[in-house]
């Protein structure tokens, strides 16, 4: 692909077109007419429909429907227990493409690795097979989504975690992550340059681990030095990520930021929730379930769904509040 980008090639891939920019390849994705973008955020699924999968399968089937998205973004951790095996795992199929099977969930799937998807043969994830047993599959490790009135940057967090470069208990795939240093400089720079060449009313982030979290395993470190300062100072409006299995809303404190953990795809209640009193602390939720996020042009809708469908937080803004004219 690299060649591709500095040719400048176009790639046809799944009726989208594919193109590099500042290293990170961009996929467009045409809104309707209506100037509308809507789309569902699911993280931590993969586990053969076990675990209330299924259940939230279902429902973001119907409210992908009454929404009428226009595709879902997946924060990682996408099959476990260890990723897949490699493209013939039939994991991909029995927990991806025979759950997700409501009619509104036949859009594009948009796709970051987690920590457990590193644990596998990481590289069978990116792997165009894959888009070719089931098209709605795009999964990079960092990308961009040009959706005209939103761009939406896919950062692959995983290699940012010190401690799974330590850790002995389970092996990672870091092929084409190593050396670390490189690697995370690398994604930075490019993310830096990408933001700084948007012209999105609303950009977001998305990565596996949370910047801000009170779920299981809290704040990411690594993250909150490197990756935070970009974020701010590019005026960056929403990061979203799973990792910790709960749906939660925490606004930064510093600046507009709002952080959205969904991460509860299946297996969730761990129940080892700290500091709900911590400042810009707005929801949580320990339980299944998703999220949807409603754009127009001056104005952003969040909603976050129990395993039931029903609506368990709500937060919107506009633009114009956010930055004045005057
Ligand atoms: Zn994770």
């Amino acid at each position: 692909m690299a060649i591709f980008c500095k040719e400048f090639m176009l790639l046809v891939v799944a009726s989208f077109l594919i193109f590099c920019a500042n290293g990170l390849e961009k996929f467009d994705h045409p809104i309707k007419s209506n100037g509308n973008l809507r789309f569902l955020v699911v993280g931590d699924w993969g586990r053969k429909g076990h675990y209330n999968q299924s259940a939230v399968a279902l429902q973001m089937g119907r409210i992908g429907e009454e929404l009428d998205i226009d595709f879902v973004v997946s924060t990682g951790d996408n099959f476990y227990s260890n990723g897949l095996t490699g493209v013939d795992d039939p994991n991909f199929l029995e927990s991806f493409t025979n759950v997700y099977k409501a009619k509104s969930l036949q859009n594009q799937w948009y796709t970051v690795l987690g920590n457990h998807d590193y644990r596998g043969d990481a590289e069978a994830q990116l792997s165009s097979y894959l888009r070719k047993l089931d098209s709605r599959w795009i999964c990079l490790r960092s990308f961009i989504i040009n959706a005209e009135i939103a761009e939406i940057f896919m950062v692959d967090t995983t290699p940012f975690v010190n401690e799974y470069f330590v850790e002995t208990e389970h092996t990672y795939d870091w092929r084409s992550v190593m050396p670390q240093k490189t690697y995370t400089e690398n994604v930075l720079n490019d993310l830096k340059n990408a933001l700084s060449e948007s012209t999105a009313k609303w950009k977001i982030v998305v990565g596996h681990h949370a910047i801000r979290s009170v779920g299981h395993h809290g704040d990411t470190n690594e993250l909150v030095d490197r990756l935070l300062p970009i974020l701010r100072a590019y005026d960056v409006d929403l990061y979203m990520n799973g990792h910790d299995h709960c749906l939660e809303h925490i606004s930064d404190t510093e600046s507009g930021i709002q952080f959205l953990t969904s991460g509860a795809g299946s297996k969730a209640w761990r129940g080892d929730v700290k500091g709900l009193n911590r400042e810009g602390m707005n929801f949580f939720y320990d339980g299944q379930g998703f999220m949807s996020v409603q754009l127009t042009q001056t104005h952003v809708q969040i909603e976050f769904y129990d395993v039931f469908g029903k609506v368990l937080h709500k937060w919107s803004r506009s633009k114009l509040l956010l930055h004045p004219i005057i």
